[in-house]
């Protein structure tokens, strides 16, 4: 017996990671303090010269599906825009990345629907380390006038960081993120050498001040770092109900 329950533990632990079942996910939500509303300024910033352009308004040349890399993104390109198609998963950048200066716009549509984090979910992932939701995700969420917790709001490290303000415009007119991103460094043992660090500017207000990560991104338990290099950049597509939000203007300039 007592070896039976050892080995149903050492598999659990293999299988789990990141699942951390015997938690909730309500165990890590912070709803207070809230951070105060912030009325921003513009959000379109051209791609300065030395940019790799992620994507022009074209083509999704430079994506593909996460959960089938070298398959096509399968998201929908038009108007010059792209929206999330929900049905067709998570996509992320073909090329992967260590530090680097992002620009990234997007758009909740005018009639949003739903409320709390089933409004216009979806995310930046600053490095994605695996199929699905695996990574480092700054929220994405219409968080104009709609309640949550803080730690999950739009332009937090979720469930590690609320933004420092709110920053939020309105459904229907385009925002943006600008991310300074630095990869977490891992030593020869796989062991953390020194953590990530973000800093991001949200609608050009400073929300996330060179913050340290405290590992990946976890929905249910406590981050924590699994060694990586290089990673694509990843945006979500988030099961909510509500309707898809779209992304443009996107560049990267390695750092
Ligand atoms: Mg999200």
């Amino acid at each position: 017996m007592k070896r039976l329950i050892i080995a149903f533990l050492a598999t659990g632990v293999a299988v789990n990671a990141f699942a951390q079942v015997k938690m909730k996910p309500e165990e890590t939500e912070v709803w207070n303090p809230v951070p105060q509303v912030v009325t921003p300024g513009d959000s379109y910033s051209k791609p300065p010269s030395d940019a790799v352009v992620l994507f022009d308004g074209k083509d999704l040349s430079k994506w593909e599906s996460t959960n089938r890399p070298g398959k096509a993104a399968g998201w929908k390109v038009h108007d010059g825009i792209l929206t999330v198609d929900k049905k067709a998963g998570n996509i992320q950048t073909k090329e992967s990345f260590m530090d680097y200066q992002l620009h990234i716009e997007w758009r909740i549509p005018e009639d949003i629907d739903g409320s709390g984090q089933l409004r216009g979910n979806s995310g930046l992932f600053l490095a994605s380390t695996g199929k699905g939701d695996r990574g480092y995700e700054i929220q994405i969420l219409d968080n104009y006038n709609n309640k949550t917790y803080v730690n999950g709001q739009a332009g937090s490290v979720y469930k590690q960081y609320a933004p420092l303000v709110n920053a939020n415009k309105k459904p229907g007119e385009w925002q943006s993120y600008d991310v300074i991103w630095k990869a977490p460094r891992f030593n020869a043992d796989g062991s953390l050498k020194d953590s990530a660090r973000v800093t991001v500017i949200f609608n050009g207000v400073l929300i996330q001040n060179n913050v340290a990560l405290k590992g990946e991104t976890v929905y249910i338990g406590y981050p924590k770092y699994l060694a990586h290099d290089a990673s694509p950049i990843k945006l979500q597509a988030h099961g909510d109900p509500s309707k898809p939000i779209s992304f443009r203007n996107i560049w990267i300039r390695k750092l």
